[in-house]
């Protein structure tokens, strides 16, 4: 006999929510999935490319052992899985590297590797300037994956949720002056 109330239901939301973004080499830091990683997507349509990047986000990317023959150039020049066209002859006839459609091609071919080490010895810098506690939120952001990609123009500071901030109140209707008490 109790006059406690047992199976009281729990309010508020799930316990966990699945906030951040979902990563691929969290459990897998091998040598293979650093370079898909860190591989440009290059002279593609804007659908190919999230073809691509989806395949690589969610390990579906199998990676050429070979290179593959150019359907233009009839050479073995396809360096890139899942392309059909070679980078060379895919930037003089504008066109998709995989799909071989004219049109929408994203990017000519995009930062050599050592533009890319630069970007991030860059980055490093950026986070050798913050403060030891900025630092800390920021690796511990980009653990969650919080840090995207795609926000690259921003600087290193703007991605870091300062957690000591508090929360202003936002009202996104109408504020309640007429509160009756
Ligand atoms: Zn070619
Ligand atoms: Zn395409």
């Amino acid at each position: 006999m109790s006059t406690q109330k047992g199976n009281t239901k729990k309010s508020g939301g799930p316990k966990y929510k699945n906030s951040s973004a979902f990563r691929n080499d969290v459990h897998d830091t091998s040598w293979k999935t650093k370079q898909i990683n860190s591989m440009e997507i290059t002279g593609l349509c804007s659908r190919c490319s999230d073809v691509i990047a989806w395949k690589i986000k969610y390990k579906k990317y199998k990676p050429l052992t070979q290179p593959k023959k150019c359907t233009k150039c009839q050479q073995k020049t396809v360096k890139h899985a899942y392309h059909i066209i070679c980078i060379k002859c895919s930037t003089e006839a504008k066109v998709c590297s995989k799909c071989g459609e004219s049109g929408d091609v994203v990017k000519s071919p995009g930062l050599s590797p050592s533009e890319q080490a630069s970007m991030d010895s860059q980055l490093q810098e950026e986070l050798k300037m913050l403060p030891e506690r900025k630092r800390r939120a920021f690796l511990r952001n980009q653990e969650l994956g919080l840090y995207e990609e795609k926000d690259k123009d921003k600087t290193v500071e703007d991605d870091i949720v300062d957690e000591d901030v508090e929360g202003e109140e936002v009202y996104d209707g109408e504020k309640k002056d007429d509160h009756i008490s």
